[in-house]
Formats: C-alpha cells, sequence, structure tokens
C-alpha cells in the first residue's frame, strides 16, 4: 500500500474567513459494505465534491471519504474568485509551450468558468453564485505596455476583453493605475456553500460520505483499494485523489510546490465605497493582490503569497500580513472603512507552470488524481470533474495533455 503523506486542516488554515455553511452537510455514514465502489474519492473539499456530483449525475456508485469536516481544507479559506485567466499571463504561458497550446489552455479555462455557471444555475445551487468582470492592473513589472500586448494575445486567442488607459479606468472605476484589461467572463461565490451544496446534491443521488483517514492507496486486480484508518478496506473500480496541497508522495512531478496566502474582510461598507460592478480585481505583479465584495457589501482582500506551507510561520507572519493588505487596501480603495471583520491565510497547491495536475496516476491504471490548481483553484477543480469524468467514461481529449500529471518541466 502506498502511503499518502498529508496533513490536517488545522495545518491548512489560521484564523477564520467570513464563510460559513449554509447548507446542511449531508450526513457521513458508516460503511456498511466495502466493495463494488464504482468510484472512490478521496478528499471532500471543492475538488471532491465538484467529482462527486459528476460521478453521480454519471450514474456511477460514488464514495467520499474524508478524514474531517469535507470543505474546512484549503475550501474554507478560499476568496473563490472564479476566474478564467490564470497565473501565468498568455504572453508567459506562450514562451513556455507555444502560442496554439497556450491559447487552448486559456479557452479550456474560460469554458470552466462558463459550465460551472451553468451547473450552478441548472441545479440551482445556494452558493452566492454572481458574474463578474475582472480588472487586471498593472503593477511593477507588468506596466501598460505588457498589458496592451497581453491583450492582443488574448485576443488572437479568441479571448474577450479590452485593455483599459488610466484616464477610462479612473473615469470607470476610480482605480488609479497606469493601466488594466478589463474582462467578462468570470464569477464569485461562496466555496464553502457551493462545497456542502454539491455533496447534499450527490448524497441525495446516492453517493455515500464517510468520515475517516485513508492511510494506504493500492491497485486490486479490477480496481483500486483505500484502506482506512479504522481498518475497513474500500475497493472501487477508480480511486480518485483529491487530497489538497499536500500531494501524496507517490503522485509526483517537480513542477508542484505548496504556498500560502493571506486574506482579510472588511466590516459591511456603505455601497459608496464600492467600485461599479463589483468587479474582481488582481494585480498584474509577482507580489500581485486580490480583491472582492461578498453579497453583504464587504471587501475581501488577499496576497502577499510566500512560497511556504509550514503552518506555525504563517500564523507568525499573520499579524504583519494583515497590516500590509489592510494599507495594500487602502491604498487601492481609499474611501474604503478600514475596520476588518477576518484576517486568515491558508495553503494551496501550485504549479511552476499555473497549471493543475490532473489525470492518470503514473503507473496505476485505475488511480486518477487532480492537484496543484493555484489561483484559479475552483475554476481548475471544477475542470478537473469534467476531465476525469470523461476519462473513466475513455474519452480522452488531446488538449488534457497540456494538464497531466506527468508532464515534463517546459524548456
Ligand atoms: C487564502 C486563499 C485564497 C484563495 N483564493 C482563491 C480564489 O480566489 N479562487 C480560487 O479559485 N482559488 C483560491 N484559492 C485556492 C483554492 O482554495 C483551492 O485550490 C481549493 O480550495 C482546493 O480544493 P481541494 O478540494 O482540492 O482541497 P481542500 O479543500 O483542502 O480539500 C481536501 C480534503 O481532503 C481531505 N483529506 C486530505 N487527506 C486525506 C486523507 N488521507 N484521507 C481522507 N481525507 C483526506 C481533507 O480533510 C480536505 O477536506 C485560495 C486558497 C487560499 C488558501
Amino acid at each position: 500500500m502506498l502511503d499518502p503523506e498529508t496533513t490536517r486542516h488545522a495545518d491548512l488554515r489560521s484564523g477564520a474567513g467570513p464563510w460559513r455553511a449554509r447548507t446542511h452537510r449531508p450526513p457521513g455514514r458508516p460503511l456498511e459494505r466495502d466493495m463494488g465502489w464504482d468510484v472512490a474519492i478521496v478528499g471532500g473539499g471543492i475538488t471532491g465534491a465538484f467529482l462527486a456530483e459528476h460521478m453521480t449525475a454519471l450514474g456511477l456508485d460514488t464514495v467520499v471519504i474524508d478524514r474531517e469536516r469535507e470543505g474546512f481544507g484549503s475550501t474554507a479559506a478560499s476568496t473563490a474568485m472564479l476566474q478564467w485567466e490564470i497565473d501565468l499571463p498568455l504572453r508567459k504561458l506562450a514562451t513556455l509551450y507555444g502560442f496554439a497550446s497556450a491559447a487552448e489552455i486559456y479557452r479550456q479555462s474560460f469554458s470552466a468558468v462558463e459550465g460551472l455557471r451553468r451547473l450552478v444555475a441548472e441545479l440551482a445551487l445556494p452558493c452566492g453564485f454572481a458574474p463578474r468582470r475582472t480588472i487586471y492592473l498593472a503593477a511593477d513589472e507588468a506596466g501598460p505596455r505588457e498589458l496592451r500586448d497581453e491583450m492582443e494575445l488574448r485576443h488572437r486567442a479568441g479571448l474577450p476583453g479590452d485593455f483599459v488607459e488610466h484616464a477610462a479606468l479612473l473615469g470607470a472605476f476610480g482605480f488609479d493605475r497606469e493601466a488594466a484589461i478589463v474582462s467578462p467572463g468570470s464569477a464569485e461565490a461562496d466555496p464553502l456553500s457551493l462545497c456542502h451544496a454539491l455533496l447534499a446534491l450527490a448524497a441525495q443521488r446516492g453517493a455515500r460520505i464517510i468520515r475517516d483517514e485513508a492511510i494506504g492507496f493500492g491497485g486490486t486486480g479490477r480496481g483500486a483499494a483505500v484502506t482506512l484508518a479504522g481498518g475497513a478496506v474500500v475497493e472501487a473500480g477508480h480511486l480518485v485523489l483529491a487530497t489538497g496541497y499536500v500531494m501524496p508522495g507517490f503522485v509526483h512531478n517537480d513542477l508542484h510546490r505548496t504556498a500560502s496566502s493571506w486574506a482579510i474582510a472588511t466590516v459591511p461598507q456603505p455601497p459608496q465605497a464600492l467600485w461599479p460592478e463589483r468587479a474582481l480585481i488582481w494585480e498584474a505583479s509577482e507580489r500581485y493582490c486580490y480583491c472582492r465584495t461578498t453579497p453583504e457589501g464587504r471587501i475581501i482582500f488577499g496576497g502577499e503569497d510566500e512560497e511556504d506551507d509550514d503552518p506555525d510561520r504563517r500564523e507568525a507572519l499573520a499579524s504583519a500580513k494583515t497590516k500590509v493588505l489592510t494599507a495594500r487596501l487602502q491604498a487601492l480603495v481609499p474611501a474604503a472603512r478600514l475596520e476588518l471583520d477576518h484576517a486568515w491565510s491558508g495553503a494551496f497547491g501550485q504549479t511552476e507552470d499555473g497549471l493543475p495536475l490532473i489525470g492518470r496516476v503514473q503507473g496505476q491504471p485505475r488511480m486518477l488524481a487532480a492537484y496543484g490548481y493555484g489561483g484559479n483553484g475552483i475554476t481548475f477543480s471544477f475542470l478537473a470533474s469534467r476531465m476525469i469524468g470523461a476519462l473513466l467514461r475513455g474519452q480522452e481529449e488531446s488538449w488534457f495533455r497540456h494538464f497531466a500529471i506527468d508532464r515534463p518541466l517546459p524548456g
């Protein structure tokens, strides 16, 4: 059996974000049988939840295993900006993989947010989903020239959006930056409610949710098996690993690393303190920040990422990071009330090329996995559920190779 090497929720997050479980979490049920599942999903965060909904929609007999409270890993820490724009700008991705591949990847990401929107609408999932434009602000090394080049490439790739110069940006949104790219097609949601609503639906369709820790994974003659800390062995036709930011050691890619991010949420703001359309805001810089509002009018502001997932160091940095984020928020939105209701941090998986690792696990024909989503975590979680659903039905598309777990390091 392979060793999972994972960590605990308390290590994933510190402080608490603004999300409260609004949908009832589906009840966990004891394991009455340990044979005959079509799919066993390990991890009940947003990735496991999208998978569980999709697998049950495909009519597959599904079991979800989570060792703690589903949704309270990275998912509850997420600021849940559901963007199609990837951490790595198109122009940089094109340098790594060529324009045609980079454009295809961006278009898949765009379609994923659209697919997510359709799913939430069709299933009427109560999760504060709202379509939003994004404002990608010039900052540091990415000035007007770089953003103009980026916009031209995006148009060549068939993607929407406009390059906006300083005066127009200031006039339309009140942001005093040299330039920005304003794009339609993104959205926001409450990640915890979305996760729980998806799991509740999967449970209604017959999925079993088990609260136990997976401590070993292995292949069987006709499928895969997970050994649980409680002693049971769950056998399934396929096993899907969605355990969040720490990848089990046997799922490996040198592109993967873990990072921490810090966030604050203000008290609800008077409407005049908020910018038009409540667009999602993010910065084109290495030390980028990101910003959105909640339905109650809070401003959520995050960033200051570090390539470190140590919970003690994160905790030690919390107060300094909160101060920096508050100052950066004030500089961006001078009219905002700066009293904070929440300050928190969390770890997440990312990759050097900004693309997730989704697909078959090397050397394990019945195991699939989804990791390393970066800032587009939830968009890529949705994409992962669709890709894995297709792989289980034997429908492999040529673009899946861009996200393959065993893809080589670029260059
Ligand atoms: C501060 C912050 C802000 C972010 N902002 C955004 C954003 O704006 N937009 C965006 O798209 N993404 C954002 N992300 C990233 C996003 O939150 C993550 O990509 C996403 O939540 C990952 O979901 P997951 O289900 O893969 O992992 P998790 O939510 O961590 O779920 C994994 C689950 O697996 C379970 N598990 C682990 N090991 C085992 C085991 N051995 N046995 C059983 N169960 C196990 C855990 O208990 C956990 O519940 C942000 C992340 C952070 C920290």
